[in-house]
């Protein structure tokens, strides 16, 4: 956490007031785009328990928590940049350095399902 104590997924609010009550499970994700943020908010947090949870259940099989967690730690998350969402879509950049400090950017579009009271990730498209 950098000393601004912004939330790493690009609001204007601190992360307690922004991301991390629905991370710890004390709120309910409103929107598609907002699961979006909380999941790269917990990318940077490394919270792969998060990121397993809100990963819809017809996709859990191809999805492995240690390897969501390796993928978290291996990389510095920079920024999240929401360029397109509609209810169920959400268009994004995430700006990350990888394991050699090299910047990359991973352009993603992903589909989202809302499904009893909670929003999932469901899959994503790959740019
Ligand atoms: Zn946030």
């Amino acid at each position: 956490m950098d000393h601004t104590n912004l939330c790493p997924c690009g609001s204007h609010f601190t992360l307690e007031e922004c991301c991390l009550p629905y991370i710890q499970g004390e709120a309910m994700v409103p929107t598609a785009e907002k699961l979006m943020r909380t999941r790269f908010t917990a990318f940077y947090l490394h919270d792969a328990q998060y990121l397993y949870k809100t990963t819809h259940v017809s996709q859990k099989k191809y999805t492995n928590k240690s390897d969501i967690l390796s993928w978290a730690q291996q990389n510095i998350w920079q920024k999240l940049e929401i360029l397109n969402s509609s209810e169920n879509m959400v268009e994004f950049k995430a700006y990350y350095l990888d394991e050699n400090k090299t910047s990359q950017i991973h352009h993603e579009k992903s589909t989202f399902i809302y499904f009893q009271n909670n929003w999932y990730y469901v899959d994503g498209k790959f740019y």
